[in-house]
């Protein structure tokens, strides 16, 4: 077998990568040998470059087939940037734009074609291929989403049925297919109706270490949770709801909250659709809120988090729409919002279905997925397990590994939960169970005579969330059991006997007490993303001069690699990944200059600094100075891009290090005093407790602040 030491060196020229990701170098090699391959591979994984690169060290014309309009277009945009000679040929190119791509195809100068299937195929295509084979020759077909040749797949499209005529047309040509779902039915399949020869297949794990996997519960205020998700963290984001009624109430809401967001689904014109996507693929939208109808065909390797607002049908599903976050392999976030009556909505659904057989796979894909979200070991080994992968469990980036949820004993209030279910005669729901205990005054218990039984009002000192966490945890551990007619009436089994003669104890997971909050970015990143956010201005306006998405310039992780490494020379900037030799050229300069002018512009304020000798940090001198300027500690933290919390902090310590703040104008006199009592009374101990004491008409801010004026005095009474 060859070795290819020169595969890095064709990695980095074209590409600007370094390495190779498991395990594309293995099947770049066979794919240069001639072999036939399968090739499965999580999205995000890097399928692309497994045909793109042997394609441009191959003789000949790679042809690659692709059902999708709008990938095609994405694909071709992103080579040409790498300087590759590729160009595609489907429905939406004109006649006379097809003559000139097919002229350009027969002189040579194109190493890679895509089109869609039916394309390929038809009476007129044909002899243009064959034209192709003899004058410069066919390197291989690689054919994308090799997953819709298969009935038993969940895309099928019968035109990928017709493509086995290539094989019969072109025995000798290699055939590579590529997909990111395959069961081993599928893959059967795919072997078999393409006619690959002996293929090499290539399984890539499917973990996607980059992201984070989290669930929370949907609550009243979940919306509130959601948008501080999205102000505090930046880039792009999906948010998937169930119906398009709630998809048009989230995008407004977001909107009517300064939040750049557009919607996505089936009700709306083609034109709008596609308007709203293009936005979001040029980010001139950050948000798109969206049914599942939304991200087929998206390959915007930029979007740093998704968030099902509502619950998914089933795990896969939920796997490949999360999966859309974070395919640059930059760290990203996927959300999940469990609620109950959106399950209910969906059970609602899926009892229309008229086939029987099909309402028993759904009802058991939905039970998965709620145990998915239910489920308390590592959510990434729930995942993996479900497409027969092993993987240990703790990997370290999800909700369930780096904070785990506490177990309880619960085995007295199960005792009084299952005794309500007997003493109503397993005839009530949940929520009448729930009224029953705590006590309520409901019509129907009232009706029922239900006040008078011995578990009446035994509950009052748990709450209605918490029976019912207890009551759904019940019927997931299987003590207890629910009808399902449609009325979901509760019922006793053996071991619910069992645990009501104490013969088994109860124990549950409950929430975590103290929420963690989202993870605050530290102040030095806050500072390189001055210099990101420079180098995206620039990067979106050299996208939209060319109308391109601004991701096909450089992703995100090789701007990011800018503002850690600062290149001042075209060498310097040569050596990042994700420079190519072509994109070097092409921007090398322009991205140089503004790292320049950003070290510039940093100096002098630094020599400022230096020169006020002090205790102060230089980012709290910047904020200082805006302060002097009668900014607002709002218009600071726009003005400097951080959290105003952050601005807060910084003008306390100021005023603690006795720098002339004006706190008058943050903190009314009043407050002021009333703060420094508590604070002589309580001492120097942590903010909560001391909100607690002042109540809800002082925030965090005021009490930081003024703490701040408090610590000065105490140190110089010390001193
Ligand atoms: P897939 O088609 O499998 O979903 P892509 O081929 O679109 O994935 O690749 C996903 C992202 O990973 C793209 O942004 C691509 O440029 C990047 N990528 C692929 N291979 C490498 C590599 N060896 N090193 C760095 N980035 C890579
Ligand atoms: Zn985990």
């Amino acid at each position: 077998m060859s070795v290819h030491p020169n595969l890095e060196n064709a990695l980095k020229h074209h590409f600007g990568y370094d390495s190779f990701r498991s395990p594309q170098r293995e099947i770049i090699v066979e794919a240069l040998e001639n072999r036939d391959l399968l090739v499965i591979m999580p999205t995000g994984g890097g399928k692309s470059l497994c045909f793109q690169l042997p394609a441009l060290m191959k003789e000949g014309l790679t042809v690659v087939v692709s059902p999708l309009i709008a990938l095609m277009q994405d694909q071709v945009d992103g080579l040409r940037k790498n300087g590759i000679p590729a160009t595609f040929l489907n429905s939406s190119v004109s006649p006379h734009k097809v003559r000139m791509r097919e002229q350009a195809i027969l002189a040579g100068k194109v190493k890679l074609l895509y089109v869609a299937p039916e394309r390929l195929l038809s009476e007129r295509f044909l002899p243009l291929l064959d034209l192709v084979h003899h004058q410069i020759g066919i390197s291989a077909f690689a054919i994308d989403e090799a997953h819709c040749v298969s009935e038993w797949g969940h895309d099928f499209r019968p035109e990928y049925r017709q493509m086995i005529s290539l094989r019969q047309r072109y025995p000798n040509v290699p055939i590579w297919a590529l997909t990111a779902t395959a069961t081993e039915r599928v893959r059967l399949d795919i072997i078999k109706q393409l006619g690959l020869k002996q293929p090499n297949v290539h399984i890539a794990s499917f973990n996607r270490q980059n992201l984070y996997y989290e669930v929370r519960p949907k609550k009243k205020n979940s919306y509130v949770e959601l948008l501080g998700l999205i102000q505090d963290n930046e880039g792009s984001g999906i948010i998937y709801c169930l119906t398009r009624k709630k998809v048009e109430e989230l995008a407004f809401k977001l909107q009517h909250d300064k939040i750049s967001a557009l919607p996505y689904h089936a009700g709306l014109s083609d034109v709008e659709r596609s308007e709203n996507q293009t936005k979001f693929i040029r980010d001139d939208a950050r948000i798109i809120v969206a049914t599942i109808a939304f991200g087929m065909g998206i390959n915007k390797p930029d979007v740093r988090f998704v968030v099902h607002y509502d619950i998914s049908r089933n795990l896969e599903s939920y796997y490949q729409e999360s999966g859309r976050a974070g395919r640059d392999g930059e760290s990203s976030r996927c959300m999940l919002f469990l609620s109950y009556s959106d399950v209910k909505t969906i059970e609602w659904l899926i009892d229309q279905k008229s086939n029987e057989q099909e309402q028993m796979i759904a009802k058991h894909q939905l039970r998965q997925m709620i145990d998915y979200a239910e489920g308390t070991d590592c959510r990434r080994a729930i995942q993996l397990s479900y497409f027969g992968e092993r993987f240990t469990g703790n990997c370290g980036n999800c909700d369930n590994c780096n904070n785990p949820k506490p177990v309880e004993d619960w085995t007295i209030e199960a005792m009084k939960f299952l005794s309500c279910v007997a003493r109503c005669k397993q005839r009530f729901g949940m929520k009448h169970i729930i009224d029953v205990l705590r006590g309520s005054k409901t019509q129907k218990v009232l009706s029922k005579g239900h006040d008078k039984l011995s578990t009446y009002g035994i509950g009052k000192d748990r709450t209605l969330d918490e029976w019912r966490m207890l009551g759904r945890s019940l019927l997931h551990q299987g003590l207890l059991e629910q009808t399902t007619d449609g009325y979901a009436v509760l019922k006793l089994n053996a071991f619910s006997l069992e645990v009501m003669k104490k013969q088994r104890s109860v124990s549950v997971v409950v929430p975590a007490k103290e929420k963690v909050a989202w993870k605050g970015r530290s102040e030095k990143a806050e500072q390189a993303d001055i210099l990101f956010q420079k180098l995206r201005e620039l990067r979106k306006q050299l996208a939209d001069a060319q109308s391109v998405p601004p991701y096909v310039i450089f992703g995100d992780s090789t701007l990011r690699l800018m503002t850690q490494m600062k290149p001042k020379t075209k060498q310097e900037f040569s050596q990042l990944a994700g420079v190519g030799s072509h994109k070097l050229t092409q921007y090398g300069d322009k991205f140089i200059a503004v790292i320049k002018a950003y070290l510039q512009e940093q100096s002098p304020q630094k020599q400022k600094y230096a020169d006020q000798k002090g205790d102060i940090s230089y980012t709290e001198l910047q904020t200082f100075e805006l302060h002097k300027e009668g900014l607002s500690i709002k218009e600071i933290a726009q003005q400097r891009n951080l959290r105003s919390t952050t601005i807060t902090r910084h003008l306390s310590d100021l005023i603690e290090k006795d720098k002339p703040v004006d706190l008058n104008l943050l903190v009314t006199t009043d407050k002021q005093k009333k703060i420094i009592q508590v604070l002589d009374i309580l001492g120097d101990i942590s903010l909560t407790p001391i909100k607690e004491y002042l109540g809800d008409d002082y925030s965090f801010d005021e009490i930081r602040l003024v703490r701040g004026k408090w610590r000065k005095k105490t140190n110089k009474v010390k001193k």
